[in-house]
């Protein structure tokens, strides 16, 4: 069986110092680079993908008055510093075969609306304007590689985690959301949601 981690959207912008910080996000990151220190096959890992928030122009996703639930701050603004891997990360960026690019004129929480990029792994952590053209769908990446099941880490929790979980159930694969590498951005929520996801058939495991 072919698997594939995703780690969704450990960005500046969602970790403390952010502009849509979630409390846990940067310790998120030091665990994910923890598990990918020693490269991806020894954590277990066939593949490894990255997606990343990167917005143009995303319309009502942008609030001057944000409900933090449809509407946020401005975050993520594609090839700005808040927009990069976060650099707790940077040690194990060459473990990443693809970077997935959502949001560019829409919000997108699943990374499954995104495409997967091969831009070299520098590129993508540091701030830039460089936004090549977008490949292939997540979807697609992943079944032209035989990936069956994949594990989902990142941020956040109760948004863009739960929705790559779900969309990841909906095409057939085997799905596991690890709760040690996730943050939520309203903590409160993280149980209800991980029972949602196991009434979807995620499976919620280290
Ligand atoms: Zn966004």
């Amino acid at each position: 069986m072919t698997n594939a981690l995703i780690i969704v959207d450990v960005q500046n912008d969602f970790c403390e110092g952010g502009a849509l910080a979630v409390d846990g996000g940067t310790a998120v990151a030091g665990r994910i680079a923890e598990l990918l220190g020693r490269g991806a096959e020894a954590a277990g890992f066939d593949h490894v993908v990255a997606t990343q928030d990167w917005h143009i122009d995303p319309g009502a996703h942008f609030s001057a008055n944000p409900d933090f639930v449809r509407s946020w701050p401005v975050h993520c603004v594609a090839g700005t510093h808040g927009s990069a891997w976060h650099p707790a990360l940077a040690p194990v960026a060459g473990a990443v075969e693809a970077w997935v690019r959502k949001g560019r004129y829409e919000d997108a929480y699943s990374g499954f609306e995104g495409r997967a990029l091969t831009p070299s792994a520098s590129e993508a952590a540091e701030p830039g304007p460089s936004d090549p053209v977008p490949g292939e769908p997540l979807a697609a990446w992943l079944g032209s590689r035989g990936v069956s099941q994949v594990t989902v880490v990142g941020l956040a929790t109760d948004f863009c985690v739960k929705a790559t979980a779900l969309d990841a159930v909906g095409l057939g694969l085997d799905v596991t959301v690890r709760p040690s590498l996730v943050a939520a951005v309203h903590p409160d929520a993280t149980e209800e949601v991980f029972a949602q996801l196991r009434a979807a058939g995620v499976s919620i495991s280290r």
